[in-house]
């Protein structure tokens, strides 16, 4: 207990009294010495115990602060005494020979400061006479590394990779017995010169797939179904569709070609339509969720595994497709496994429609077994060896670890490349941010490094920055989600680095909750990630991870998606395709039955299936939003109060996610107040954004009204573009677009309506309790309620970081509950 802690620590401050007065008895250097050493000793624990605690576990920012700051202080100290060393020959104990791994850089900024103010604060105790005299001699110590430092900076940029990462050899991933061709190379850089379209033509033809089309094409004529499997890059996504459009498959419908990812989906249709010489939009399409980029011309179809999902309510035998391609089925997400059962559903009474499941690894067999053993056509790799490195002790901050590699890489590597794998957004754009500082920092001492990331909600017209190719002299650093582990392949990567985590669903069945957690990746993503680095020459994968962690503390392969989701979603879409028997629906492999239990039990909560399990009115209604069922049902609910036009503006705003505000960092008051207006009143989360949207709207959707309130102009349009879809399908569903702005509790009671099973209760020491399955929330800092702590509100999601958050959070009177959803909520006597 705190109590307790606070005993503890007086106590040791008591013996460190003690300690010292007996230390003063000895001479001064002798003191000085062994307080050094006494502190070293109790960093270098702390380190270690925080180290052990680290193993796969994720910090939080302030323990990884700490744990920085303390490695700093920890390498400082031991600088220090090294330097006293050479004076009075004092020798160091061996065990304190060791790295601590922190960029030297950074550690003279920092912890030269910090350090200055730990010493200042030590000024408040009682031996304020001997620390003065301490304190001048820090004051000497460090002034010499400063001057040590800048010594070094023009000294070749040694520092950069003094205190670099120590990385083990370990082993070297094998090739496919292609020796570098350097004839091929060379022609790659000839058909630079080219004309654009005959380039592309050339290229086409180097792919790995391109000696086997004709063998293909024969394949898919003899057979209904074909599982396809293929390195990473051999052109599966890229050629077949085009493959089988030359072969005359178009002419009986369209093909289409399934990503789990939006960006991976309008990236490969924008290369397609450039190789096949055509507009985007015509020819060759892509539809993802709230965005259609197909015309009546379209012929190849790009779309996320989502789309063709929903495109089953329309068509339910698929008739305007000729061939559908599921592709990068090994990532098996939740729509793909469905898509798995529909389309070998169809697949027995369409035997005119061709069947292809493409997959990059080797769970082909799998596949094929679920497809009534349909045949495998496997395009030989063209993979080069890839030399796998590990980390000699684990890393306690990937992030930093990752750019110290990255820079590494680039002062003492040969040309090629760069790709590092991140987890996210925020994490891509701060490390973007430090990379830059950095480099900047050595000016025109080292080759230019270009920054390119890539992630799902990086705008269009900067997606394309990746593929773009380096300039000669310079080097490319990608930083990049799970993305380009196999969807997305960026030619000219030599160097992979791989911190050994990605972002992931995890959903708890039992009450109903999911959040977006960060976890340690598999196996099978390790080897992807590998071999990213090895099709255009032998490559180098360092990841940032032990040996002994890989063997240890990786699974094999990432569980499916199906199986650590929340179902609502697809249950609800499955009923209304009229599948009622979901426990025996074709799976490939089944979700815990308690899922489906789950799903099935708030579905009928949200009154869109009835006691028997079938599509009620207010179900078919939901399922035509493509939406998760609450906010369906929130709009859905919004004709009864009368404010669905308000009610599709805060839906759309919440679809474009958190990336509305925006704080420049010099700027940070001033966004924190502009965003506090809308907040006026304490309306809540939901109806402040929907102030947003509204003010923005009066402004006539003017860009300079964002840069003044510190908005993001693109999320909004985005925002708008996703409100004006939703009043769309308001009209197919016969609702009526009526705006009731100024009746909050209107509003909000429409909210309550989608998202009575996200309430929380205010507890005494100001946390929350969700009210359905008792769980310790918190209003997230950044809410306008996060001060205002009301006794009751309603979340529209959890979020785990250092604590587990609800995210856009609004007040709620509790009879509502009672009165909107009475057969989930009762009165306590
Ligand atoms: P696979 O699906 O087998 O992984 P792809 O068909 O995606 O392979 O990739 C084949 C080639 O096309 C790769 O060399 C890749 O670099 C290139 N490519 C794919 N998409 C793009 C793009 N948007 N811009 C430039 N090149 C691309
Ligand atoms: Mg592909």
């Amino acid at each position: 207990t705190q109590k307790e802690k606070e005993e503890e620590i007086r106590r040791n401050k008591a013996l460190e009294k003690d300690d010292i007065r007996a230390l003063r008895k000895v001479s001064r250097q002798e003191y000085l010495k062994k307080r050094e050493e006494k502190k070293l000793e109790e960093l270098r624990d702390d380190i270690e115990d925080e180290q052990y605690l680290f193993d796969g576990v994720k910090l939080t920012e302030a323990e990884k602060r700490d744990l920085r700051y303390k490695k700093e202080i920890y390498n400082l100290v031991k600088e220090r005494m090294e330097e006293a060393d050479n004076v009075n020959e004092y020798r160091m104990p061996e065990a304190y020979d060791r790295d601590g791994g922190v960029n030297q850089e950074r550690r003279f900024s920092v912890a030269v400061q910090r350090y200055r103010d730990t010493a200042a604060e030590e000024k408040m105790n009682p031996f304020a006479e001997q620390e003065a005299w301490e304190e001048h001699q820090i004051g000497k110590a460090t002034l010499k590394y400063g001057s040590k430092n800048k010594k070094q900076a023009s000294d070749d940029y040694q520092f950069v990779f003094e205190d670099q990462i120590d990385f083990i050899k370990a082993s070297v991933m094998d090739g496919d017995n292609v020796d570098y061709d350097e004839e091929m190379a060379d022609s790659f850089e000839k058909s630079k010169a080219k004309s654009a379209l005959e380039a592309l033509l050339d290229e086409r033809k180097k792919l790995p797939i391109y000696p086997y089309r004709d063998e293909l094409l024969k394949a898919v004529e003899e057979h209904q179904v074909l599982v396809i499997v293929g390195e990473t890059g051999s052109g599966k996504t890229t050629q077949i569709p085009q493959y089988l459009h030359e072969a005359g498959y178009t002419k009986r419908g369209m093909i289409a070609c399934t990503q789990p990812r939006r960006v991976a989906a309008m990236s490969v249709a924008a290369r397609v339509s450039q190789e096949m010489g055509v507009k985007l939009g015509h020819e060759v399409g892509y539809s993802i969720r709230f965005e259609d980029c197909t015309s009546e011309k379209t012929m190849l179809k790009y779309m996320t595994d989502g789309m063709l999902l929903r495109e089953f309510l329309g068509e339910p035998d698929l008739a305007s497709y000729s061939v559908v391609m599921v592709d990068e089925a090994h990532e098996r997400t939740l729509s793909t496994d469905i898509l798995f059962g529909l389309v070998k559903d169809i697949s027995r009474f369409r035997p005119d429609l061709k069947l292809l499941i493409s997959s990059a690894t080797l769970d082909a067999e799998k596949f094929s077994d679920y497809f009534d053993s349909a045949p495998i056509f496997k395009i030989p790799g063209r993979r080069y060896p890839v030399e796998i490195n590990f980390t000699k002790a684990p890393e306690a901050d990937y992030l930093d670890a990752a750019i110290v590699t990255a820079l590494q890489i680039h002062v003492t590597q040969p040309p090629g490349d760069i790709l590092v794998f991140l987890t996210g957004q925020e994490e891509i754009e701060t490390a973007e941010e430090i990379l830059k500082h950095r480099t900047r920092g050595l000016g025109t001492k080292i080759a230019e490094l270009m920054i390119c990331p890539i992630y799902a909600n990086l705008p269009t017209e900067l997606q394309s920055k990746i593929f773009e190719p380096t300039p000669e002299g310079a080097r490319k650093v990608v930083l990049a989600t799970n993305i380009a582990e196999t969807s997305l392949t960026i030619d000219g990567i030599k160097y992979v680095i791989d911190p050994g985590f990605c972002k992931m669903k995890s959903y708890n069945p039992r009450t109903g909750m999911e959040s977006l957690l960060v976890t340690p990746i598999s196996k099978a993503s390790a080897m992807q990630r590998a071999g990213r680095s090895g099709r255009t020459g032998p490559g180098k994968c360092f990841r940032l991870y032990t040996a002994y962690n890989y063997h240890n503390d990786l699974d094999d392969n990432t569980v499916p998606e199906i199986q650590r989701t929340n179902l609502a979603n697809v249950v609800l879409t499955l009923k209304s395709l009229g599948i009622h028997d979901l426990l025996h629906f074709d799976f490939m492999d089944p979700p815990p039955a308690e899922a489906l239990l789950k799903a099935l039990e708030l579905l009928f909560a949200l009154s869109a299936l009835n006691k028997l399990g079938e599509l009620t009115k207010v179900g078919r209604r939901m399922a035509e939003f493509p939406l998760d069922p609450m906010l369906s049902k929130m709009i859905v609910a919004s004709e009864k109060y009368k404010c669905s036009e308000d009610i599709i503006a805060i839906a759309a705003m919440l679809s474009v996610g958190n990336s509305i505000f925006y704080r420049p960092k010099d700027k940070q008051v001033h966004a924190d107040n502009a965003r506090m207006n809308f907040h006026t009143g304490n309306v809540g989360d939901h109806v402040a954004l929907m102030k947003v949207y509204n003010s923005w709207k009066e402004s006539n959707y003017s860009t300079q009204w964002c840069y003044e309130n510190y908005i993001q102009v693109r999320s909004m349009k985005r925002a708008r573009d996703i409100r004006d879809q939703l009043a769309g399908l308001l009209e197919r569903v016969e609702i009526e677009l009526t705006s009731n702005s100024s009746d909050l509790d209107a509003i909000k009671k429409s909210i309550t309506s989608g998202f009575f099973p996200h309430s929380a209760r205010l507890q005494k020491n100001g946390s929350y309790r969700t009210v359905k399955h008792p769980q310790t929330v918190h209003i997230h800092p950044s809410s306008g309620l996060s001060q205002v702590l009301p006794r009751w509100v309603v979340y529209h999601e959890l979020v785990l970081t250092t604590k587990e958050y609800m995210r856009q959070v609004t007040e709620l009177k509790p009879e509502w509950l009672v009165e909107i959803a009475p057969h989930y909520y009762q009165l306590k006597d």
